[in-house]
């Protein structure tokens, strides 16, 4: 990738109205069986369609074929059972019910490698391809058969490495792991959560990426953030272990958050993908405030380690704000990149 500035989104966009109700996460489809592959796949070109004509960079599918980020890759697992369901407490910060882990996990056939692979064919930009982390995949169960938050994990990072693989053969340029569950248990990224995600990421020539964030614009959330105080400084437990680690990126939360900017020093050496657009506000920001937070965050990483991001998905969005976002990053991209190289781009 040769462009300063590369920008990116996290993952997700809106669904549009007649795929899925809008502004929901986990929204029912609104289509079944062959009409619901024809309806992701247009929606999957209409999310391209929108970041390129909005100038993102690297272009990613919007998560238009999934109805939840972990939830989607789960279901199509075998050894766990959706019937049953347990209520559990997610990321320590709500109760869902969540589906039960009856046998052994395993990955039967694939599960995003076609959705890829059409991706792949509606642009020659570089294209990314976000996965849940092991992690953020066993918060969201009831395990009741390897009764073990390690052993399972594991198991979840051999699947993902499996399926990490063929996305990569499908023509995936960087494969992101999303876990949100980085910023909540700190015993277990110390422990095992680093471990897993490398081996998750275990010899592949894509590029990685690890997505570490206060979650979406929802409520449940909110909430939480208003009761971490003034400095957020949870990135600071599992930052210096992401350092030493063998993956490549960090993509973490800054705009409107209280996270300390210099913890980005921790992951000196590592790529930046960093939030400049809050997924949490109805306002969209201007060109001026985008590249002020990257501009500041530039005494922590190098300018050609830095890809301007979004905070997080932009699922819960209306699609005309996520669009207005999505051209704010690219806007205040431009003018930062025009600074630091004295051309007009
Ligand atoms: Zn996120």
């Amino acid at each position: 990738m040769h462009t300063l500035l590369p920008t990116s989104i996290v993952g997700s966009l809106p669904k549009p109205s007649w795929l899925a109700e809008p502004e929901t996460l986990w929204s029912p489809w609104k289509l079944q069986g062959d009409a619901l592959v024809e309806g992701t796949q247009d929606a999957l070109r209409i999310a391209v369609q929108e970041q390129r004509q909005a100038g993102i960079d690297i272009i990613s599918d919007g998560e238009q074929t999934r109805q939840h980020f972990v939830t989607t890759f789960i279901e199509h697992l075998s050894g766990v059972d959706f019937d049953q369901r347990e209520t559990v407490r997610i990321r320590d910060r709500y109760d869902a019910s969540v589906p039960t882990v009856v046998g052994a996990v395993s990955r039967e056939k694939p599960v995003f490698v076609e959705d890829a692979k059409f991706l792949r064919q509606q642009t020659d930009q570089p294209i990314k391809w976000a996965l849940p982390g092991p992690m953020t995949m066993i918060d969201t169960l009831y395990d009741r058969h390897y009764k073990s938050r390690e052993k399972l994990a594991w198991e979840f990072a051999t699947i993902l490495n499996q399926e990490a693989k063929e996305l990569e053969a499908a023509g995936v340029d960087i494969i992101q792991f999303d876990e949100p569950a980085f910023n909540v248990f700190f015993d277990d990224v110390q422990d095992w959560g680093v471990a897993m995600l490398e081996r998750a990421a275990e010899g592949l020539r894509a590029q990685t990426v690890v997505h570490i964030c206060y979650g979406y614009g929802i409520k449940a959330n909110t909430d939480w953030k208003a009761t971490l105080g003034s400095e957020w400084r949870q990135y600071e437990k599992s930052f210096p272990l992401l350092q030493q680690s063998s993956i490549d990126i960090v993509s973490l939360e800054s705009h409107h958050s209280h996270v300390p900017l210099e913890l980005i020093e921790l992951i000196r050496g590592k790529k930046v993908m960093l939030g400049a657009i809050d997924v949490a506000s109805p306002t969209i920001e201007t060109p001026e405030e985008v590249a002020d937070t990257l501009r500041n965050a530039l005494r922590f990483v190098d300018a050609d380690k830095l890809i301007p991001s979004t905070n997080c998905g932009l699922a819960p969005l209306s699609r005309d704000l996520a669009r207005g976002k999505l051209r704010a990053l690219s806007a205040g991209t431009a003018l930062l990149r025009e600074e630091l190289t004295g051309v007009e781009v």
